[in-house]
């Protein structure tokens, strides 16, 4: 069956970067879902749907070819055979993959893609609902949060350090309409599991968060 740790909580919390760590340490497989609900925002956007036409979402969303490759233990997301992990990181792309994330068919074909990847395997997932629904049986779940402006900081300073202009005012606002959507759509909200752990990273650093949550995998929790 293999050994499932669920990280989910809000944009910007930190979950990929501790994930990926922890996956590292424990040498678990890491399972990033945002990044196929991106590849499928990404699908949509260069078919010109309008992510809010739910039906029209529907239909398309069913021609999109996302497979999963690990590659030098790495998640390499193509979309319709082409390596799109750098294309699906833009603000675009995370705004509107937050939209099509609400319809049902998108998440069907999506979540149905996280459990056969996790299935048989150990695993370190993070997303919105992995602990709530697409593993509720994981051995420990953690709901990573951190106020909207320390993420609003740690995104505006990655942002800087790639030589990009940015707001932080706009970039917080941005968090907070996401956090908004994620949390209050009809279908899987971005919600903790009632079994889940919850964990405030605002004020830790990325080593101490990690500890924390391998400490949790070591009671068996
Ligand atoms: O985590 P990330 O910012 O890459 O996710 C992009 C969007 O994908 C989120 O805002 C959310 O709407 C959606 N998502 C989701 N369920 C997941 C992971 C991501 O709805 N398990």
């Amino acid at each position: 069956m293999g050994y499932k740790i669920a990280i989910d909580g809000p944009a910007g919390a930190g979950k990929s970067t501790i994930a990926k760590r922890i996956a590292k340490q424990l040498g678990f497989i890491y399972v990033d879902t945002g990044a196929m609900y991106r590849a499928m925002a990404l699908y949509l956007l260069n078919k010109k749907i309008d992510p809010k036409d739910s039906d029209a979402v529907s239909l398309n969303c069913k021609d999109a070819d996302i497979t999963i490759r690990y590659e030098n233990s790495e998640q390499v997301v193509y979309l319709n055979g082409e390596n799109v992990n750098e294309l699906i990181r833009t603000e675009q792309v995370g705004n509107t993959a937050s939209v099509t994330s609400a319809n049902p068919d998108v998440r069907k074909k999506l979540v149905q893609l996280q459990q056969k990847l996790a299935a048989d395997a150990d695993v370190v997932m993070d997303g919105r609902d992995i602990g709530t629904c697409v593993l509720p049986d994981a051995e420990v779940k953690v709901f990573l949060t951190a106020s909207s402006r320390v993420r609003a900081e740690r995104r505006y300073n990655e942002l800087i350090s790639k030589g990009e202009k940015c707001d932080i005012d706009v970039i917080e606002k941005d968090i907070i309409e996401r956090d908004h959507q994620d949390m209050t759509r009809e279908i899987s909200p971005l919600v903790a599991a009632d079994d889940a752990v919850l964990v405030d990273s605002s004020y830790m650093t990325i080593e101490e968060v990690a500890d924390t949550i391998i400490e949790m995998t070591k009671k068996g929790k």
